[in-house]
């Protein structure tokens, strides 16, 4: 589903990505860990094309984002394109970034509306399925200033799927709750996880990165240090920063 190859990127002279290759299959589920700083933000940004990249490739479900000129740099299509390619993927942030003025229903049913021009007598009732999903329903008509930061990342969560993404991209999504919300958020996305979907996960929960996550990905300065199965990861890192940092983390 997402192929990226030696993908470069600087903010002015500071290399932000230093030749990060990932793939991620259909149905897999990937948690990139890694102190702060060492790029998984901008990573996953540059995938959903909210970065451009300096250098390298991705390809999302078979589609070139960018490729890599024959000078190395990259080349992006026309934006209809871009936009074509990225809306088969849903990102939520560690904000939750909702709509302050729209209901929980409204800001589900906004995007469908307006981007995709889902009509509002199949979007609503789909948005009321996804509200039941992440155990929501009640809280349709609320305003988001009505709910708890777990139940706003709920339902960013629900948001980003009634666009019906192919991918899911995840940065961080807990970070900013308190520890006793977060288990909602996480037992939402172990959901997601075993229906088959698609995830690239930022996150500092190790325990959701050891249980639900097929694959770890290590990331230091830039660089992706070591990545494999999540439970060879957690017995057994190979490399002395990952063990670093797993020692401060668990
Ligand atoms: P992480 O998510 O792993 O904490 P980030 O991807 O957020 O790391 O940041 C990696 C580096 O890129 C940091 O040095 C950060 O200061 C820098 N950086 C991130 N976004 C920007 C930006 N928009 N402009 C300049 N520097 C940035
Ligand atoms: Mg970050």
């Amino acid at each position: 589903m997402i192929v990226a190859r030696d993908v470069v990127k600087s903010f002015g002279d500071n290399l932000v990505l230093d030749q990060v290759s990932l793939t991620l299959e259909k149905g897999e589920v990937v948690a990139v860990i890694g102190p702060s700083g060492s790029g998984k933000s901008t990573f996953l940004r540059c995938l959903i094309h909210l970065e451009t990249i300096d250098r390298g490739s991705i390809d999302i479900a078979g589609n070139s984002l960018a490729r890599q000129h024959i000078d190395g740099s990259s080349e992006y299509p026309p934006e209809p394109e871009i936009r074509r390619i990225c809306g088969r993927m849903g990102m939520v942030f560690q904000s939750f970034n909702l709509f302050p003025h729209m209901t929980v229903l409204q800001n589900i049913i906004e995007a469908p509306l307006t981007v995709k021009k889902v009509p509002r007598d199949v979007i609503i009732p789909k948005a009321e399925a996804l509200l039941g999903k992440v155990g929501l329903l009640a809280k349709r008509d609320n305003y988001p200033t009505r709910l708890s930061g777990g139940q706003k990342q709920r339902v960013a969560i629900a948001r980003a799927l009634a666009m019906e993404p192919d991918i899911m991209l995840f940065d961080e999504p807990t970070s900013a709750l308190d520890p006793e919300l977060t288990g909602e958020v996480l037992r939402t996305m172990r959901q997601l996880a075993e229906e088959r979907m698609t995830m690239l996960v930022v996150t500092h929960e190790m325990g959701f990165a050891r249980e639900a996550a097929h694959r770890v990905i290590f990331m230091d300065q830039g660089r992706i240090v070591e990545q494999g199965p999540a439970a060879q990861f957690f017995h057994a890192p190979q490399h002395e920063r990952s063990r670093a940092f797993l020692g401060q983390m668990l």
